[in-house]
């Protein structure tokens, strides 16, 4: 996989457990469950923030803005954000030397 397409996807991972702990944790410390990882969370996000190229990071953040997920995988020839079809063109580059953008939505993909 492209190494900045895989700090993309650990960096959405990284994102939705930063949200989830934010959403719910006075929930799950009434549940007993501790929440202290989040500013260890938040330091990791930050240093991955900071290797990953300061254009494609906007763009991310612009994906991420408008449809939640940025980083969508590609199942079935398929764009899993928007659903559409993606060119058999895209699939013989996949992952490997740069970036690949669905020309539908815009959304990063990669090949699971
Ligand atoms: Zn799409």
């Amino acid at each position: 996989m492209h190494p900045q397409l895989q700090q993309l996807v650990a960096l959405q991972d990284m994102m939705g457990m930063i949200r989830e702990i934010e959403e719910k944790g006075s929930e799950l410390e009434d549940m007993g469950f501790k929440t202290a990882g989040l500013d260890d969370l938040k330091n990791a996000r930050e240093e991955l923030e900071g290797k990953i190229d300061p254009q494609v990071m906007g763009l991310f953040r612009r994906l991420t803005g408008k449809f939640g997920r940025a980083v969508v995988p590609v199942i079935g020839n398929s764009c899993t954000g928007c659903f559409a079809l993606i060119p058999a063109s895209f699939v013989s580059k996949t992952n490997a030397g740069r970036l690949q953008y669905c020309e539908s939505c815009g959304r990063i993909l990669y090949w699971p």
